[in-house]
């Protein structure tokens, strides 16, 4: 089962699709993932990316739908969780003929809906594991032991370069211009499932639950 996480910067998206890869085996398909990775490696994709990255505007639709077709093709038939992308229509467009031609199909688009000064303070609270990349935030959710992930163990944490007030001011208005229209394209399908994102963490992962086993 392939299913997109939709939601401004903050939502829960990381947080939610690192769930189901633990509980459900699916496979967490996170283009700012594969940015980030492009970066710190210096390739071509990364040192053009870095810059518009930096400034909260979009990378092109044609990096990040080829990024992701790359990636389609390790995953097998487990279930790809789409995060963090698409983010345009034309990536919309992109991702149904990506998955058309590996004869998979969309089954639901969960959107994470939460409000805005709520995104600022999780983002400006976000970090993660250095060596897994698990997601944690200063006030909503510690390591359970201080200064240890509670996935791998690692004692290494990092923070985003672009998780800063004005960064994440920009990735909004990105949102509302360029993402939140692909919405009517597919409640149209009738695959469009809002979920309430301001709940706890557990809350939110119940409800995508009860979606999937619907
Ligand atoms: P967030 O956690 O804020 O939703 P991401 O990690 O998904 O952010 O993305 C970080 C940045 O990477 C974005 O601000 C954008 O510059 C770039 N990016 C990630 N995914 C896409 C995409 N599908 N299309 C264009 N740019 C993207
Ligand atoms: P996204 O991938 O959508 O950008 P993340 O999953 O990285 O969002 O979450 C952003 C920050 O908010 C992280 O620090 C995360 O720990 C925290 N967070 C995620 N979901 C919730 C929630 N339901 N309530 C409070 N904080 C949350
Ligand atoms: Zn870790």
């Amino acid at each position: 089962m392939d299913i997109i996480l939709l939601g401004p910067p903050g939502a829960g998206k990381g947080t939610q699709a690192e769930r189901l890869v633990t509980n459900r085996g699916m496979v967490q398909l996170s283009t700012g993932d594969m940015l980030r990775a492009a970066v710190a490696e210096g390739s071509a994709v990364g040192r053009e990316a870095k810059a518009v990255m930096d400034s909260g505007a979009l990378v092109s639709d044609a990096i990040v739908s080829a990024l992701i077709g790359e990636n389609l093709d390790r995953i097998e038939t487990r279930g790809a969780i789409f995060d963090g992308f698409p983010r345009t229509l034309p990536q919309a467009e992109a991702l149904d003929l990506l998955l058309a031609e590996r004869g998979r199909k969309l089954a639901h688009v969960i959107e994470l809906e939460v409000d805005e000064e709520a995104l600022v303070e999780r983002i400006g609270g976000r970090f993660s594991c250095g060596t897994c990349g698990a997601p944690y935030h200063d006030r909503f959710k510690l390591p359970k032991v201080d200064d240890q992930c509670d996935v791998c163990g690692g004692h290494a944490f990092r923070r985003r370069d672009d998780d800063n007030e004005q960064t994440v001011r920009r990735r909004l208005a990105e949102y509302h211009a360029k993402t939140q229209p692909i919405l009517p394209f597919y409640a149209e399908r009738g695959i469009l499932r809002p979920v309430d994102g301001m709940a706890s963490v557990e809350t939110v992962a119940a409800a995508i639950d009860s979606i999937l086993d619907g």
